[in-house]
């Protein structure tokens, strides 16, 4: 009806649109695509895939497993997850009610925010974060609420956490190991935030994608094994990293039946289920690889972390040395200028210009004005391709 009432907002973007724009991780793998660099700036971990995960995907197809799932994914993977949750972190989870495959631990963390959380509600994250936790929260108008971490001792105040809650929080999400500082969160840490989640009755939203990836004397622990932290603990993760297919989409979300339907409803609404042939595959790796398989992938990573640690200081950045994930944040302190630019995103430019290596931004995972000073290398690389970055980013003095 054409009226001088009727007027409607014509053409246009949402008011959240604007602030979507590409990440600097993608916007540096991009870059390094496009000068032929080695890219140390995206978590595409192409390490090799387990060749039982691959088998059994390909075999999967040509048994014609290549129609949609239940929308909580095929009951052997879910199977397959509950068994293993169980042997690893002594939690007994039914597989029928408590386990939704999804797609990926990024599809798991939408799907979860949706089926949680109201408009304006408020949710605390430690600095520096993984930004799409941020980006996500953000998309559904839920107010992120960053609690920064001691700079390079990641150290957990549980004063900071208890002075950013306001009767508007719902939740804490808590990354361990974590991207990009590598922080293992320690007993003592979870159970004082447990204590806070009691205390303020919140959810505690739990990403434990990189469980696997454990350093030295660390140890990963699940907020959900800690006495009666069950209900309110949503675990979040995937096989992206542990079996190197990013590309795959196999995520899932362990959590009490209170919640599961609604999660998997808004899962279903998003993505439908995770890919069918993939599912299969991710269920074999569970069911065949044991704790030889978890203990030569953490090794593997700390000789890399090592050779990397090594090519930063002769480059001369300060490291901070990750107690698990496959990140790095070195500090670019005592580079002398040697790289240019007024922030982090153009030192990050200036050094892939100069080496070859790119790296993201520490900005990318502070809030505005933040990590100038820093840089992230991701470490997940076949051997060929970091001893050629580490040689690069030696070469950065010469
Ligand atoms: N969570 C964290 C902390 C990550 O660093 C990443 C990838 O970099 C993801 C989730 C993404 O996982 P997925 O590939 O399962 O969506």
């Amino acid at each position: 009806m054409v009226g001088a009432e009727a007027k409607t907002r014509g053409l246009g973007l949402s008011a959240l649109a604007p602030r979507a724009v590409q990440s600097e991780i993608r916007a540096m793998s991009v870059e390094s695509d496009r000068v032929g660099g080695v890219n140390l700036a995206q978590g595409v971990c192409d390490t090799e895939v387990p060749s039982v995960v691959a088998e059994a995907a390909i075999a999967a197809i040509h048994e014609g497993h290549n129609i949609y799932t239940r929308q909580d994914g095929i009951a052997r993977l879910r199977r397959a997850i509950a068994e293993k949750t169980e042997r690893m972190q002594g939690l007994v989870v039914d597989p029928e009610r408590e386990v939704l495959v999804t797609s990926g631990a990024t599809g798991a963390f939408h799907a979860v925010a949706m089926a949680l959380f109201d408009p304006g509600d408020e949710v605390l994250l430690f600095e520096p974060f993984y930004g799409y936790h941020v980006g996500t929260l953000r998309s559904m108008r839920v107010v992120p609420v960053a609690v920064e971490l001691e700079m390079g001792t990641w150290a957990l105040d549980l004063d900071r956490v208890r002075s950013a809650i306001s009767p508007k929080t719902r939740a804490i999400v808590v990354n361990t190991p974590s991207n990009p500082a590598g922080k293992v969160f320690t007993r003592a840490e979870l159970e004082g935030l447990a204590e806070i989640a009691k205390e303020h009755d919140l959810f505690v939203l739990t990403d434990e994608i990189y469980e696997h990836f454990i350093y030295g004397d660390a140890k990963h622990i699940s907020m959900a094994a800690l006495d009666g932290m069950r209900e309110r603990t949503i675990i979040m993760s995937g096989y992206s990293k542990t079996f190197s297919v990013t590309g795959w989409r196999i995520g899932y979300v362990i959590a009490d039946a209170k919640w599961t339907p609604a999660i998997g409803y808004f899962s279903d609404l998003l993505y439908v289920c995770a890919p069918a042939p993939f599912q299969h595959g991710v269920a074999a790796g569970i069911e065949t690889l044991g704790k030889t398989f978890y203990a030569g992938l953490a090794m593997d990573h700390e000789v890399k972390r090592e050779m990397l640690v090594s090519a930063l200081r002769d480059a001369g950045f300060v490291p901070h040395v990750p107690d698990g994930a496959y990140y790095i944040l070195a500090s670019m302190e005592k580079l002398d200028n040697l790289l240019e630019g007024e922030n982090a995103a153009e030192k990050a430019r200036s050094l892939l210009k100069k080496t070859g290596v790119a790296a993201v931004a520490g900005s990318a995972f502070f809030r505005a004005g933040k990590g100038e000073d820093l840089l992230r290398f991701c470490f997940a690389k076949k051997d060929e391709d970091l001893e050629d970055a580490c040689r690069r980013l030696r070469g950065l003095r010469r």
